[in-house]
């Protein structure tokens, strides 16, 4: 029992595993790799926590271990609801993807985005599960800056597949699904928001489809941060299952000095996503079938005259998202009959 599981998780007996860590070792490709999980976890996380060892995407695996194949083969299943031993080891089979740019066609696509009750809102917000999940994955993730956090500027974080690109049509090049205006867009708001990028998919993927765009190297604006599905957290709703979000306290607790729930806002074409900080997520009309709607997606110009509107506030999470474009009239009215 001396290996070098370092928590307690291997000494103790793992069921039901709930909040306990369990260390995990999984076997691929003739190595063995450890990974970190407790019992709120779902496989899909645990997925992703083994992507992050080995470089397989989490849709890529197919996990094998003893009496339970089927269960592992369901995403959305709680850790604790599968007797995992810390002593038995995993098996996962799955290819690394070289050319993922003209894959991910391929992963289940989620259109049906659901608007959660407010009382369940607040409900999963508050638990103490998902605030624990979320320490732990403070603990966990490093966000990695490319360049430094600027004193008395606002925080704006953006998704990546459909709010700024359509991943989904298919294109020779990858600017030709590029939202209209993102440069532009982004030049503009720099000059009020430090600017990170969150996507649901790997860090590699991330990097590479933010590089092919040139948003990585532009002249006129910088990017502070990337996150990645490793920065997510999964966390549980009675009407709705489970899902994962992207919990802003994450960066608010790597950078207390600079970012906070007051001056940060979020854009996701996912509602669900902003679920751990409703106050702050803001619904972007997605941007689907680019070779159609190219020519007429005015959405970043729009958004940039709503950012830089109210980026003199003090208070970003006391205005309502969702009605930005009603406060953008209000403005232009106010203007007009000034
Ligand atoms: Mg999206």
């Amino acid at each position: 029992m001396a290996s070098g599981t370092s928590s307690s998780a291997s000494a103790v007996a793992l069921s039901p595993l709930t909040e306990e860590e369990l260390t995990l070792t999984v076997k691929w490709s003739g190595k063995e790799y450890t990974v970190r999980v407790c019992g709120d976890d779902t496989v899909g996380e645990l997925k992703r926590r083994i992507c992050q060892a080995t470089n397989v995407l989490p849709k890529r695996q197919k996990l094998l271990y003893p009496k339970v194949a089927s269960k592992l083969a369901d995403d959305s299943l709680l850790l604790s609801q599968i007797p995992l031993k810390a002593a038995v080891k995993m098996t996962m089979i799955g290819t690394v993807e070289d050319d993922i740019i003209v894959d991910p066609v391929e992963s289940p696509e989620i259109i049906d985005d659901f608007e959660l009750g407010q009382d369940e809102v607040v409900d999963i917000k508050d638990k103490d599960v998902n605030k624990q999940k979320l320490r732990r994955r403070i603990e966990q993730y490093k966000i990695e800056l490319r360049n430094p956090c600027r004193e008395g500027k606002k925080l704006l974080v953006l998704d990546i597949d459909y709010t700024l690109f359509d991943h989904r049509s298919p294109a020779e090049n990858p600017l030709e699904l590029m939202r209209p205006y993102l440069h532009e867009f982004l030049s503009a708001v720099y000059a009020e928001y430090d600017i990170m990028i969150w996507s649901a998919t790997s860090m590699k993927w991330v990097e590479l489809k933010m590089g092919q765009l040139g948003v990585l190297n532009n002249p006129n604006y910088k990017i502070t941060a990337l996150l990645d599905h490793l920065a997510m957290i999964t966390v549980q709703s009675d009407t709705r299952g489970v899902f994962d979000c992207k919990p802003l306290g994450l960066i608010w607790a790597h950078f207390p000095e600079y970012y906070s729930a007051k001056n940060t806002i979020m854009f996701d074409d996912l509602r669900r996503n902003f679920v751990m900080n409703p106050r702050n997520g803001l619904t972007i009309k997605p941007f689907r079938k680019a070779h159609a709607n190219r020519d007429s997606d005015q959405e970043l110009v729009k958004l940039t005259q709503y950012l830089l509107a109210i980026a003199e506030l003090d208070d970003l999470s006391a205005l309502d998202h969702r009605n930005w474009e009603s406060f953008n009239e209000d403005g232009y009215k106010r203007r007009r009959h000034a």
